[in-house]
């Protein structure tokens, strides 16, 4: 494997160029698929890929042509390769069939799932654009993966060209239920299900999203499986559960940081005796309304807690130029608003909640003073905030609240696990976690860092490789 490179192509890259004072410099994006690749950076590389080649990233760039011109796209792990969609076709393919269909609709919101020709014509078109970028860049025996929901015909199209080549998948949110997936027209499904099965491994957070797709794959291609394996004639696919995780130790250890520490200490002088913390990018799938109807409902319940509570809501903006948005925002707002003036009094506000991103030394710094973390998604493909709440608890306090429809889930069964939905369960979830003894604290969160710790962001790397390799294995048996 020692001359290997690898290909990412994901719909973004992993950096962009901001000029600033007439200076440009590569800003990395901190989001957690590159923190993931990024395991792949240094030791673990040698066992995969050539460690002297840098990895390729094929993506979509947030600059423009003019503003790469005569830029270097490279920094010390990546080597960028921008592509470029017009932009009639970027919106109905990124803010169309991406995010307006198949992101309602694998959230389990089918009725805000908009079906539009136009939609699936742009999905073609710049998938196919990305493919032209990759041809470009593809050289015998490089290992190409392919990256999430904008991506999925992309693997067929590879294969067609260049069979020999390796080629992993990864779905980064939920696969539903075929009642879900059978929503889309026929000629669509179809089409996903075929580009998805180019790939030689194709991978999934949660064991449940492997049997919807491996269902899926049956009815709407025929394909059937014997534990995981799919038997394409020519060759043999491996779908499997992968759980992306965090870098454990970089969590653990930031809590002896001496910034954190101290936003520790601004944090507690500022709150009340209990601080209840949440954080999530603005959308439907956040349960956020629902939340602050189970934290009202808390409230309504139990007078003693009056004064006494905080509840840190940080919402990070995204996708706000969209209506739907901008709507969702303005409830928010209002909601909050609406608790305050209800509840509050002169010396104590129930919600501070804001509307921004946090830094990473802010955010661990709330994470290690929060006595709950309170995460509501009614749905989520993983939720990484839960594992980074978790890996951050060197001192092993506080209490987990998770939602049952979060992948995370499936790992962290010692958290206080919710319905979403359910907003009494939400209530008496934070009364629990009010009263639980230390012991008990300490108990459930030493296990859940156990569990995250021995399967980090670099156990899933390794994973994933793994069994791309075996696989490779066993088609040169088969020849
Ligand atoms: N995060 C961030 N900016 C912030 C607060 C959080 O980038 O201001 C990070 C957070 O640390 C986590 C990620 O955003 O790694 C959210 O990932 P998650 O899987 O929870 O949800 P997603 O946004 O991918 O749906």
């Amino acid at each position: 494997n020692s001359k290997r490179r690898l290909i990412i192509v994901a719909y973004r890259l992993p950096f962009k160029i901001v000029n600033e004072n007439g200076q440009s410099e590569l800003r990395q994006n901190s989001g957690g698929l590159v923190s993931a690749v990024l395991s792949l950076v240094g030791k673990q590389k040698e066992s995969f890929f050539d460690e002297d080649e840098k990895i390729q990233w094929i993506g979509f760039s947030d600059n423009s042509r003019e503003e790469l011109e005569g830029q270097s796209l490279a920094n010390e792990s990546f080597q960028a390769h921008p592509v470029f969609i017009p932009d009639e076709i970027n919106e109905n393919y990124y803010e169309g069939f991406c995010n307006n269909l198949i992101w309602p609709l694998c959230h389990y919101f089918p009725s805000l799932a908009r079906f539009d020709d136009a939609y699936y014509y742009a999905y073609e078109t710049a998938n196919r654009i990305f493919f032209d970028k990759l041809a470009q860049v593809i050289r015998p025996g490089d290992v190409v993966w392919v990256q999430d929901y904008q991506l999925m015909l992309l693997p067929e199209m590879i294969r067609a060209k260049y069979p020999d080549n390796q080629i992993g998948f990864f779905f980064h949110i939920p696969f539903p239920s075929y009642e879900l997936f059978r929503l889309l027209p026929v000629k669509w499904r179809k089409a996903l299900i075929d580009g998805i099965l180019g790939a030689d491994v194709v991978g999934f957070h949660t064991n449940d999203y492997v049997e919807y797709f491996l269902k899926a794959a049956k009815l709407v291609s025929g394909f059937g499986n014997r534990l995981h394996y799919i038997n394409m004639g020519s060759r043999i696919i491996k779908v499997d559960s992968f759980p992306i995780s965090i870098d454990f130790e970089k969590f653990n250890s930031a809590f002896d940081h001496p910034g954190v520490a101290q936003a520790r200490i601004n944090a507690r002088n500022s709150l009340a005796e209990k601080i209840i913390f949440s954080v999530d990018r603005l959308d439907y799938s956040k349960g956020i309304r629902h939340r602050l109807s189970g934290f009202t409902r808390f409230l309504d319940q139990h007078q003693e807690w009056h004064g006494r509570v905080s509840l840190v809501m940080v919402v990070v903006p995204s996708r706000d130029m969209i209506e739907q948005y901008q709507n969702m925002k303005m409830e928010i707002d209002q909601t909050v608003g609406w608790i305050n003036s209800y509840y509050g009094n002169i010396s104590w506000q129930p919600v501070i909640y804001q509307y921004r991103s946090m830094s990473y030394t802010e955010l661990v710094g709330m994470y290690t003073t929060s006595d709950v973390a309170l995460i509501t998604p009614i749905r989520d493909g993983m939720n990484l905030v839960a594992k980074e709440y978790v890996a951050s608890r060197k001192d092993s306090n506080g209490v987990l609240i998770l939602s049952e429809m979060a992948g995370a889930a499936a790992e962290l069964g010692e958290a206080l696990i919710i319905n979403p939905l359910d907003v009494q369960d939400i209530s008496d979830a934070i009364l629990t976690a009010f009263q639980m003894p230390q012991e008990e604290q300490i108990k459930r969160m030493k296990a859940m860092r156990e569990r995250i710790k021995a399967y980090d962001v670099f156990a899933w790397t390794n994973d994933f490789f793994t069994q791309m390799n075996m696989l490779e294995l066993e088609h040169e048996r088969l020849k």
